[in-house]
This record gives structure tokens, sequence and C-alpha cells, in this order.
């Protein structure tokens, strides 16, 4: 029978209702109206784009965005002393680096200077241990989306054998630490493991974050698995043009699992919908609301 098709983009479309529903409440109970801002610095065509995509979203569900647009031979230390007055102003709850920055400036030391309860990407040190010790915390999106779109299908995750291709920072290890949470019996799969389609086979809930094009195939999935395809990889399509693919084999995997997610479609639309949610969380959290 073939998968039920996990449709990311409408589960997004809710996700930004509900935080839309929540800023106005926010509004209404504190006067509060969250604000995101984004900073970019050059002119990277892919960045540019996610960034207007950003702020057209924060906007739509009633946030306030305060964009900054750098010129792409800014010093670090002018990225960092702006990173300290979005830190002190009361009006941004919650702050986005977009990366990549450009080679002069390091990247891991503008990070880590975010004030952690304003690091919407989840990424700074005290976030990540935070989320690893189980503490309230603003944990990176796109793992976030992930999660949701699992339990979409599996409502409740306890017990169930995930494995996750991949251990980034940004989304394998966190994926690992948000479905030990839900009680998952958690396996890291990575470039060192050995017999991985024997590893996914084992998977009720499979991730892959790989970047690899269409690597998971048909016989690494166990008939009725829940698969989540967080890869984007641009390949070579038809008539000269390029498309997208996960690391998914989406068609041959889609006739053997129970639910899978498309590329185009699945996770990405999560990622900005799980942003905005975390500016919300950011803004609870600065104000000490629950
Ligand atoms: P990284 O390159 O940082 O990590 C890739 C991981 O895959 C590494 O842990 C690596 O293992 C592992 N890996 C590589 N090759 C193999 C292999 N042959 N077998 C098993 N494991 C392997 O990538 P990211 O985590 O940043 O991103 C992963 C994918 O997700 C990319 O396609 C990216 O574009 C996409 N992505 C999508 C987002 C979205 O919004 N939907 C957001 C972020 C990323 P090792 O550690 O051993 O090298």
């Amino acid at each position: 029978m073939a998968a039920q098709i996990i449709d990311g983009k409408a589960i997004a479309a809710e996700v930004r209702q509900q935080v839309a529903a929540d800023v106005k409440s926010l509004q209404a109970s504190h006067g509060l109206t969250p604000g995101l801002a984004v900073v970019l610095v050059g002119e990277d065509p892919a960045s540019k784009v996610y960034v207007k995509n950003k702020a057209a979203q924060t906007v739509e569900v009633g946030m306030q965005s305060f964009e900054h647009k750098l010129p792409a031979d800014t010093s670090e230390e002018d990225v960092l002393v702006l990173v300290q007055t979005l830190n002190a102003d009361k009006n941004v709850n919650g702050i986005l680096v977009q990366l990549p920055l450009p080679k002069h400036i390091n990247a891991e030391k503008v990070l880590n200077s975010i004030d952690p309860n304003k690091d919407v990407d989840g990424f700074h040190p005290t976030n990540v241990g935070r989320l690893w010790i189980g503490e309230r915390t603003l944990v990176p999106c796109t793992p976030t989306g992930s999660a949701i779109l699992a339990k979409k299908i599996i409502p409740n995750l306890k017990g169930v054998n995930a494995v996750i291709i991949g251990r980034s920072n940004i989304v394998g290890k966190p994926m690992a630490a948000l479905l030990l949470r839900e009680s998952c019996t958690v396996t890291i799969a990575h470039s060192q493991t050995k017999d991985l389609p024997a590893v996914c086979r084992g998977a009720d809930l499979l991730v892959a974050a790989v970047g690899r094009p269409e690597m998971v195939k048909r016989d690494w999935i166990k008939p009725g698995a829940v698969v989540i395809d967080v890869g984007i990889n641009r390949v070579p399509g038809e008539n000269g043009k390029t498309k997208l693919v996960g690391d998914v084999a989406y068609a041959e995997c889609a006739e053997v699992a129970g639910a899978i997610t498309p590329v185009p479609g699945g996770v990405g639309p999560m990622t900005i919908a799980c942003l905005l949610q975390n500016t919300v969380t950011a803004a609870k959290m600065q104000y000490g609301i629950e």
C-alpha cells in the first residue's frame, strides 16, 4: 500500500495559525508584541530569499520584524556590536544571524555572542545544554519541525525505535535529543556506521539528515515505518533545469513506508514556522510567562 504523504505545507500553516493566536493573546494579556531581528551580512542570493521569507511570515503572524542588512565587507567587530545592541533591545525577543557569514567573520563567535534567551535558532551552547538536560529552552527549528511532523502520524512516540542518519549540530544531534525527550529509543547513524541499511531497517521512525541525494533506498525501510526526509539537494532535472530531491529515494520508499515527507513540501516549510514559534517562546521566557 502506498504511504501516507505528510503534508509539511499544511502542517506549517497550522503552526503559523497557532503562533498568530499566541501573539494575539500575548498582546491582550501583557501588551507584548514579540519581535524578531534578522541579521544578514553580504549578498548570498539564497540567504536573501530566506531572509525575505522570514520577514514576510513574521509580519503575517502579527509580530514585529527587524531586518539588518549589512554589506559583505562589514567587520566582525561591527557585527558583534550590532548583536550586543539587539541583545539589549527590549523590542527584540529573538535574534537570528543568517548563515553562512562571510569568511572573515567567525560565525561561532558571533552566534555565541547572542543572548541565549533570544537565540531563536537554538544553536547557543547554553541552549544545547538546556535541551540535553531537559530544561525549558529554544530548540533548533528544523528538528522541532521534523518532530511535529512525526507526531502527526505517531502522536505518542514512547518506546518507538527511531533512527536518525546524520549527527550535525543543527539537525542530527538536536533531533536525537528531542526524540529521546519523547522516550524514543534513539540510534544516531553517521558516515562511520556499519551496515547502515540494516540499522535503518530497525526503525519505526527514520529521519534522514545527510545531504546525499536519494541515498536511502526502498529495502532500507521497515514496512509501515514513518520516514522524515530532512535533506534538500539540488540535482540536474529535465531540459537542463535543476530540481530538489531529499536524502530518501521518495517514489520507491513510499511503496514500503507507512508515511513519508515529500521534498519539497515536507520538512522545509516547517523550519520558518518553528522559528516564529521560537520567537513567541523566547518572548514568554523573557517575561516569565508559562
Ligand atoms: P551536515 O553535512 O552537517 O551533516 C551530514 C551528516 O550526514 C553527518 O553527520 C555525516 O556523518 C552524515 N553522513 C554523510 N554521509 C553519510 C553516509 N554516506 N552515510 C551515513 N551518514 C552520512 O548536514 P546538515 O545536518 O546540516 O544537513 C543535512 C541535510 O539536511 C542537508 O541536505 C541539508 O540541506 C538539509 N537541511 C534542511 C533543512 C530544512 O529546513 N529542511 C535545514 C537544515 C539542513 P559524519 O558526521 O560522520 O561526517
